[in-house]
């Protein structure tokens, strides 16, 4: 069992600034927070954050970090809040703790192997803060060695996690031991019966295998000695599960397998590498295609080495390893070693190839002091998505900023475009809500909902833009195919067609494509009614707006249910006049349709009307009164002071079709001090000042609320 002396004796060795108070302060606080909680072993469960701060101690981590292994299980096992740890600890160490107990939250469902990067990522976008992750893996390392007291089910979720989730971690972290005994120990117990014959086999073999290591190690030493050479050769057993790996990749068997033993040589810089590699190579023959140079050409992680095999005494063969004192400890403490081990020779190599971790090294050349350092290593920096669970625990990631439609048309496009809305984490969200890590979403749907336009504007991924532009154009397709087929029945009578010649001059495939087009426009209709010598049709049947097709023309603003006329705009589908409007009558054309046009259910459409009034005070919050009665709503708003007592009001409004336009003008032809009120079909005289009335009729709407409140009140009352 670790002691806390022992802890503050490694980190007081690395560190002689270290803040040792605040350490034994945070034992104290530890101890009594578990006073009486105990491990499965049946110890007291304080050796458990004992012994996390002294593996975080062993890698050399600073006083925060020491700290946070002690009280990493505080918040989340017993009364202690985040608040406490804030109050006596400091806010970097709250939010160390914290990230420690977000990513214990995060739940290892999937048992595909692809899914496991993306729980690799969203670990790493959790803990935020490289130290965060150094001490979820120390907290791990040592649950995994004290794993046997563990009943089955638990023991081999919890091995499946670490072999998937954090054995891979620490390897990207280039901590070489770390990544080494997690997975040997997640071996151990999911697969035990082949952990037991493989340890077999290397205690049989243990006896001769060392024998022949210290052989080697002595030839090896001594050569290298004889070249003036500082050079230190260690030799090791590889470890159980890269051997379990090797045997089952190549299909070998325990004695097939040639390099149980690797030597290690450690040597003062860089060309003594390159000079202790031509030793070794003139010492044995080496075994060709069988030479790295990490050093050139780090791995992604930042690790640098020479390795080389070569064929020993007795047909030996041996893979050797030659690096500095430097690249050692980098190999061994990967990262965690960048920002205690300062030497000229890391200085030198700032051009490696990293990959993974780049951002992180810019960082560390970047500042001088360790700690400013750690702060500066968000780790969420690496991470460009966001990571986010179905109801049913499906792991999906999307692009950071991803909002809950993204998500929904992630899942499945139907479920995308019957989307409702969202609950996440239990709680109804809007579709602007962004989405954080971890969160859970519910879709909710109705086969009744489709998408709007404005879904364009909550929206961030390519995959649900495209699925809502598709909808549309197939939803336009189909709109412009229905309108096109009544043009050519209104034409061409119920009963036929027009033939090959008309659709070949028309340049169109089939039937569908002339009726797509005409029904978009694209083929003007005078051109059909050339080609086929018919005249124009008399009238259509169309409803709303037909997927934007249809579009009321500004000078009138007609409603459906008016008596209209309709002409084609070249590739905008149909335009539609009020029968009395005076562009209509003076456009008027053979190609000019009459159009029943019927509203569709749910959608308003804008109109205009002149009310003559009296002028009055309480005149404009009377009719804008009962026009809010009667359910339209005013899009706009002009006042016409006419000579002596009568002002003329202009407005712009929506309403539902003709009847409810109807009843409408009938309430406000009821108010008290309205003469008249009709219909306005002559609105492009006024068009220029729309804008500036626009913004003036909100601060008089405003106005009309608070200060003619009372007038507003009884005049309703009257009317
Ligand atoms: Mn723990």
């Amino acid at each position: 069992m670790s002691r806390i002396f022992e802890v503050t004796d490694k980190v007081r060795a690395h560190d002689p600034h270290a803040d040792i108070d605040l350490i034994n302060r945070a034992y104290v606080f530890a101890a009594n927070a578990h006073a009486n909680q105990k491990r499965s072993s049946g110890e007291p469960y304080l050796t458990h954050p004992l012994a996390v701060a002294n593996i975080l101690a062993s890698l050399h981590l600073d006083d925060k970090s020491i700290v946070t292994g002690l009280l990493h299980d505080t918040v989340e096992d017993t009364a202690v809040t985040l608040k406490d740890i804030e109050s006596r600890f400091g806010t970097e160490v709250a939010n160390l703790v914290d990230g420690v107990t977000k990513i214990g939250q995060i739940r290892f469902t999937s048992s595909e192997h692809k899914q496991a990067e993306n729980f690799r990522k969203m670990i790493l976008a959790t803990a935020k803060d490289l130290r965060v992750l150094l001490v979820k893996l120390a907290d791990r390392l040592h649950n995994m060695r004290t794993l046997g007291f563990l009943p089955d089910h638990k023991r081999s979720y919890i091995s499946q996690e670490t072999m998937e989730l954090y054995a891979p971690l620490a390897h990207r972290l280039g901590i070489h031991w770390l990544t080494q005994e997690l997975e040997d120990l997640a071996f151990s117990h999911l697969e035990p019966e082949a952990y037991r014959d493989l340890s077999g086999k290397m205690a049989d073999h243990i006896d001769s295998l060392n024998r022949t290591r210290e052989r080697l190690e002595a030839i090896m030493q001594e050569a290298v000695n004889r070249q003036g050479c500082q050079a230190q050769v260690q030799g090791r057993m590889k470890h159980m599960y890269s051997l379990f790996q090797k045997m089952q990749r190549k299909h070998l068997d325990f004695d097939d397998i040639y390099d149980l033993v690797a030597f290690r040589i450690i040597v003062e810089d860089t060309p003594a590498c390159y000079q202790t590699l031509g030793v070794i190579h003139s010492l044995y023959r080496p075994v060709p295609g069988r030479f790295k140079d990490y050093i050139a050409l780090p791995k992604p992680n930042g690790y640098q080495s020479l390795h080389t095999s070569i064929i020993g005494p007795d047909n030996f063969r041996l893979e050797v390893q030659i690096r500095t004192e430097a690249m050692h400890r980098y190999a061994e403490d990967g990262v965690a070693a960048h920002w205690l081990y300062k030497n000229d020779d890391l200085d030198a190599s700032d051009q490696r190839n990293f990959q993974w971790l780049k951002q992180l090294t810019e960082l560390l050349r970047d500042s001088d002091q360790p700690i400013e350092f750690l702060e500066n290593v968000r780790l969420d920096l690496f991470v460009k998505e966001v990571y986010v669970f179905s109801r049913d625990g499906d792991l999906f990631a999307l692009p950071r900023g991803a909002l809950p439609l993204d998500f929904a048309y992630a899942v499945h496009t139907d479920i995308g475009h019957h989307c409702t809305g969202v609950r996440i984490n239990g709680q109804s969200a809007d579709f602007q809500t962004r989405l954080r890590n971890g969160d859970q979403i519910e879709v909710l749907t109705n086969p009744e909902q489709t998408p709007g336009r404005q879904w364009l504007q909550h929206i961030r991924t390519p995959r649900a833009r495209q699925a809502i532009r598709q909808w549309f154009r197939r939803e336009e397709r189909d709109a412009s195919l229905r309108i096109g087929g009544e043009i050519v029945q209104e034409v061409f009578g119920r009963r036929k067609e027009p033939g090959k010649a008309v659709l070949a001059a028309l340049q169109c495939a089939d039937m569908d494509d002339l009726m797509v087009k005409l029904g978009r426009g694209e083929i003007p209709l005078e051109r059909l009614l050339a080609e086929a010598k018919r005249s124009s049709p008399r009238r259509l049947n169309l409803q709303g707006t037909e997927q934007g097709l249809i579009s009321a023309a500004t000078c009138c603003l007609p409603l459906p249910g008016d008596a209209v006329l309709g002409h084609f705009e070249y590739g905008q589908g149909i335009t539609v006049h009020h029968q009395e409007c005076a562009a209509a009558a003076e456009e008027q054309a053979a190609t000019w349709m009459s159009i029943d046009w019927k509203p569709e259910k749910g959608k308003l459409y804008g109109t205009s009307l002149e009310i003559k009034t009296k002028n009055r005070q309480g005149m404009l919050a009377a009719v804008s009164g009962a026009m809010a009665e009667l359910g339209a709503s005013i899009d706009d708003l002009r006042i016409h002071q006419l000579a002596g007592d009568m002002t003329t009001l202009v407005v712009l409004i929506e309403v539902r079709d003709r009847v409810h336009l109807a009843k409408l003008m009938r309430g406000l032809r009821k108010v008290d001090g309205v003469i008249k009120v009709s219909r306005n079909m002559q609105l492009r005289q006024h068009e220029g000042a729309a804008q500036r009335i626009k913004r003036r009729l909100s601060a008089m709407l405003n106005r009309k609320s608070t200060e003619q409140g009372e007038h507003s009140d009884k005049e309703k009352h009257d009317a």
